[in-house]
């Protein structure tokens, strides 16, 4: 018998596959290609099991420590994608490839070079996302590029991650701030898809993935062109705060 929470979940994952489907046919889009990362920090392994139950293959944490106990604790679940989506420190790049499949929150080019380093120890290649702070929030990681002038300063070094040969780029990934009304995001959800198209123009390569949505905004999201959306209390419920 499936369990309270694996019901819960079940449920809650039901609706937000219904309102990312209808936001994609307002927006005229298909939404086969669009995908939930499951965010489960704070939560336990067992929600981990409920959402693979329901259906969920890619599952997103933003603290090493945190997801490796629960990876461990899932690891008969052999379809589960673990998605890094957190600030990574330069000393932890050797266990962030150990514990995670991909990486959306490669924010320096000082930390894709450690990451293509500790891939190519571990012998495999990591799918990243390049992390974009594109609405001049100050606090936030990633390259700034809230200046449409200013992307051409990166296109360099953009390109020269792109030839790590133990890294695989596959696209963008923004952290909207927290606003009061999920409306006041989109402008930033445009301004990353905005970048992609530029990037597709002057870097050659696979740029598909735009990592960009929340439990607040993940339908706006949908609407400017996500493809990856990080959904956690969604799906999850509220996080014990502290
Ligand atoms: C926590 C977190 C999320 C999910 O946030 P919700 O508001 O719970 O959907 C998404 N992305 C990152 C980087 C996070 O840390």
């Amino acid at each position: 018998m499936p369990s309270v929470t694996e019901v819960h979940i079940q449920a809650r994952l039901a609706e937000v596959r219904e309102r990312i489907a209808a936001a994609a046919d307002r927006a005229g889009r298909e939404a086969d290609v669009i995908r939930i990362v499951g965010i489960t920090k704070s939560h336990p392994a067992e929600f981990v099991r409920a959402a693979h139950e329901a259906g969920l293959k890619l599952i997103g944490e933003n603290r090493i420590d945190e997801a490796l106990p629960k990876r461990a604790a899932t690891d008969d679940l052999e379809d589960l994608s673990w998605h890094m989506v957190g600030h990574i420190q330069s000393r932890k790049a050797r266990t962030v490839v150990q514990v995670f499949d991909a990486v959306h929150s490669v924010d320096r080019f000082k930390i894709a070079e450690r990451l293509n380093r500790a891939a190519e120890q571990a012998g495999t290649r990591l799918p990243i996302l390049l992390e974009c702070n594109v609405s001049g929030e100050v606090s936030k990681w990633g390259w700034p590029l809230t200046e449409q002038a200013s992307w051409s300063e990166v296109t360099e070094e953009f390109a020269r991650i792109r030839e790590l040969p133990n890294l695989e780029v596959r696209g963008l990934m923004t952290m909207a701030p927290m606003v009061v009304e999920a409306e006041r995001v989109r402008p930033i959800f445009k301004k990353l898809h905005a970048l992609q198209i530029y990037l597709r123009r002057v870097i050659p390569g696979d740029w598909s993935e735009l990592s960009m949505g929340m439990t607040e905004d993940y339908e706006i999201a949908v609407e400017e062109g996500a493809t990856l959306l990080r959904i956690g209390r969604a799906i999850f419920g509220p996080r014990a705060t502290g």
